[in-house]
């Protein structure tokens, strides 16, 4: 019988979410359908029941629901739970669980697919929303030297500073602060949402310089401020998220089904030029 997923959020029009799972499902050769729900506002938990009295296996989240999500599930990964936040589900009986694949689709887009290792070097992250916090512990465990977390608002960063106090060398600054640096990052996130608005984060004009790789979260932008500013610092590697965003649905994919897709052509696929 075929097994039904899908992918809630509001709006969903814009998701490729469906395009990834039904390649996934035809090159593994995966017998599934996968569908885009628009979930209502503050009607998360009533669709999601429908869905699955209807006999479905899995959803993954967008947003606006990653909370609602992870208020609703009976279990959750350690993951899901760091992030405060599930982007996956998987249903089994009267069994919820829900994971958080973001920042493991991240790690696995920068290390292996743009092949920059993060070990020992200097990692910074802009941001301290809900992609940046899901994100903290898995760069952690890639032992970076130093990671450090910034934010327009401070006392967010100083919360998450806490929260995961004893998981590495995580600290944080305020935007002003990084123009004293002596040192210049290995590796710049750009994980706030200044792109979708075509702002850039009030990044000092020195701290891109001599990077390796300055990573846009958002993806099929093109050339955001961000990574113009990157451009223009001479930093070797620019990338957006759509291979973070193929990687995560690959966990997922792996998750639910125990086959892991190969990703490399439905990022090519997916991907919009950097110009
Ligand atoms: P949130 O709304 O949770 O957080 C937004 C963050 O951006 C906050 O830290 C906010 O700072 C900061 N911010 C917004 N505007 C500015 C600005 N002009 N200057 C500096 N900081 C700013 O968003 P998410 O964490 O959910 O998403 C962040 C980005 O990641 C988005 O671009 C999203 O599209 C992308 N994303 C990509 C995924 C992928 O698979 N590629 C998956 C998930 C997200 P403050 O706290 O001060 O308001």
């Amino acid at each position: 019988m075929t097994d039904r997923y899908a992918v809630i959020g509001n709006p969903i029009g814009f998701t490729k979410s469906p395009f990834i799972h039904g390649t996934f499902a035809k090159a593994t050769g995966q017998d599934l359908s996968y569908e885009a729900i628009e979930g209502p506002i503050g009607g998360f938990a009533a669709t999601v029941d429908q869905f699955r009295a209807d006999g479905a296996k899995g959803l993954n989240i967008t947003a606006p629901f990653k909370l609602d999500a992870f208020a609703y599930a009976t279990e959750l990964s350690e993951s899901a739970r760091r992030a405060g936040a599930a982007n996956c589900m998987k249903f089994e009986g009267d069994r919820i669980i829900a994971e958080n694949f973001d920042g493991v689709g991240l790690v696995r887009d920068i290390t292996i697919n743009l092949d920059v290792k993060m070990k020992g070097r200097r990692v910074l992250m802009l941001g301290a929303g809900g992609a940046a916090r899901g994100a903290l512990l898995p760069f952690l465990r890639q032992e970076p030297s130093e990671l450090v977390l910034v934010n327009r608002t401070l006392s967010k960063a100083v919360a998450l500073a806490e929260e995961f106090a004893g998981c590495g060398p995580l600290m944080i600054s305020g935007y002003a602060e990084l123009a004293d640096l002596a040192e210049g990052y290995d590796v710049v996130v750009n994980a706030t949402s200044a792109s979708l608005r075509g702002e850039m984060p009030p990044l000092p004009g020195n701290v891109l310089r001599g990077a390796e790789l300055a990573y846009e979260l958002a993806y099929g932008k093109g050339l955001t401020p961000f990574l113009q500013a990157a451009r223009a610092e001479g930093v070797a590697k620019l990338a957006d998220g759509v291979g973070m965003l193929v990687e995560q649905a690959a966990e997922a994919f792996s998750w639910w089904r125990g086959v892991r897709p190969s990703t490399a052509q439905v990022i090519v696929e997916l991907t919009v030029p950097l110009s």
